[in-house]
C-alpha cells in the first residue's frame, strides 16, 4: 500500500508503538531500550492509552493500516495491557480488518500460551529475534536464550498460522562470506517467508564499542552481502529484508514507501500528516514539528531507494533529485516505470549513491 498523495489515504497513518524495556541489554544494542526486570507496564500503559487519545482529538478517527510493536522487547509485555492498547486503538481509530499487527519478541520471553493470549487480541504477525545460529555467538553477543529456544519459538509462531520473520545479525568477528553462506543455508532449512539481515555495526556507547573488536573489512562485508542475496531462497525487497512475494512487512514497506505514521512511546518516531503538511514527530509528545517539503522528500527517496521497489518519483521528489547524475549512471540507479530503483549495485554503494542524487 502506498500513496499519501490520494485523498483517502492522507487520513491514514500507521502506528508504531515503542516498547522500551528489556531483561537486560545485549552487547551490540544501541536502541532505545532500558533493563528493566519488572517494567512498571501500568504507568506505561496508561502513556500509551493517553497518547492515544490525543492523536484521536488531533487526528480523528483515521484509518490505520498496520500497528507495529517495536523495542525494546515488547514481547515482555503481559497481554492484558496489550489487549487494553489494541481495545483503546480500536475505539479511537478505524483500524481497518486486514489490519497487519506485529510483535517484536525474543526466545524465552514468550511460550505457545501466551503467543496465543497475543494473536487472541490482534497478533498476526511475529518477529523473533533469533540473531544467529551458533550458542557460542549468542553468548558472545549478551543475548539471553540459546539457538534451540529461539528454533522452538520460531516452529511454535509457524503452527500458530501467523507470519513470521526472524533477525539474525552477520559480520561478526571472524565472519566470511563462507560463515554467511552456510548461515543462509541453515536459514534456507527453516521454512521462513520472511527474514532480516543486520550487518553487525559497532556502536560506541555500547559493552562492543569498547572492546577493540577485530571486525571484517568494509570489503569482506560487502562480500558477505553479496553472499546472503546470492544464497538465501528469499528475495531482498529492502535492504537488510527479505521475503517470499506478498510477505513483506506491510507496515514497514509504507514506512519506507513514504506513508505517515505515528510513534507511541518514549523513543517511537513518527511523520505525521495533517493539515497539507508534513510534521516530524516523537512519542511520549517530545516532539511535534512541521518539515519543508523537501526535507520530507529528501526523507522519501532515503528509505524509498533502499527498496527493491525504489521511490515514486512525485513532483516534489523529482525537484530534489540531480537528473544529469541519474542519467549518467544506468548501473547504479534506473527508471522502472513511475519509480527510480537502486541496482544491486546501487545498493552496495547506496551512502555515495545518496548523496550524489540528491540536489
Ligand atoms: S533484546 Fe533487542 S532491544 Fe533489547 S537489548 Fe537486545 S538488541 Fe537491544
Amino acid at each position: 500500500m502506498s500513496g499519501y498523495n490520494t485523498r483517502t489515504m492522507m487520513n491514514a497513518h500507521n502506528i508504531y508503538i515503542h516498547v522500551p524495556f528489556c531483561l537486560s541489554k545485549c552487547n551490540y544494542c544501541a536502541f532505545f531500550s532500558q533493563a528493566c526486570a519488572a517494567p512498571d507496564w501500568e504507568t506505561y500503559t496508561r502513556g500509551i492509552l493517553a497518547e492515544i487519545d490525543v492523536w484521536s482529538t488531533t487526528l480523528g478517527k483515521i484509518s490505520v493500516p498496520t500497528i507495529f510493536f517495536g523495542g525494546g522487547t515488547p514481547s515482555l509485555m503481559p497481554t492484558k495491557y496489550f489487549a487494553q492498547i489494541i481495545e483503546r486503538l480500536h475505539e479511537q481509530f478505524d483500524v481497518l480488518p486486514n489490519a497487519e499487527i506485529t510483535l517484536e519478541s525474543n526466545p524465552g520471553t514468550l511460550d505457545g500460551a501466551r503467543l496465543t493470549e497475543f494473536i487472541t487480541n490482534g497478533v498476526n504477525r511475529l518477529s523473533i529475534g533469533v540473531q544467529s545460529l551458533n550458542d557460542d555467538e549468542l553468548s558472545f553477543m549478551g543475548r539471553r536464550h540459546d539457538v534451540r529456544t529461539a528454533l522452538k519459538l520460531l516452529e511454535t509462531a509457524q503452527n500458530a498460522g501467523i507470519q513470521v520473520s526472524a533477525d539474525f545479525i552477520y559480520g561478526l568477528p571472524g565472519h566470511t562470506s563462507k560463515t554467511v553462506e552456510q548461515l543462509c543455508r541453515d536459514i534456507n532449512k527453516l521454512n521462513l517467508t520472511h527474514c532480516s539481515m543486520y550487518e553487525l555495526t559497532i556502536e560506541p556507547t555500547t559493552p562492543f564499542g569498547k572492546m577493540n573488536l577485530n571486525m571484517p573489512t568494509n570489503d569482506e562485508m560487502a562480500e558477505m552481502y553479496t553472499t546472503i542475496s546470492n544464497t538465501l531462497d528469499l528475495p531482498r525487497y529492502e535492504v537488510s529484508n527479505y521475503a517470499a512475494p506478498g510477505f513483506e512487512c506491510t507496515h514497514n514497506q509504507n514506512v519506507w514507501d513514504g506513508d505517515p505514521y505515528i510513534g507511541l512511546g518514549r523513543g517511537a518516531a513518527g511523520r505525521v500528516f495533517m493539515n497539507d503538511t508534513w510534521y516530524e514527530q516523537l512519542g511520549n509528545n517530545e516532539k511535534f514539528e512541521p518539515m519543508s517539503t523537501k526535507s520530507r522528500a529528501v526523507e522519501r527517496v532515503i528509505t524509498g531507494l533502499r527498496t527493491a521497489r525504489g521511490v515514486l518519483l512525485a513532483k516534489d521528489i523529482l525537484n530534489v533529485l540531480n537528473k544529469e547524475y541519474i542519467n549518467e549512471h544506468p548501473e547504479l540507479v534506473i527508471t522502472c516505470g513511475d519509480r527510480l530503483v537502486a541496482t544491486d549495485r546501487g545498493i552496495l554503494v547506496l551512502d555515495d549513491l545518496l548523496v550524489n542524487i540528491i540536489n
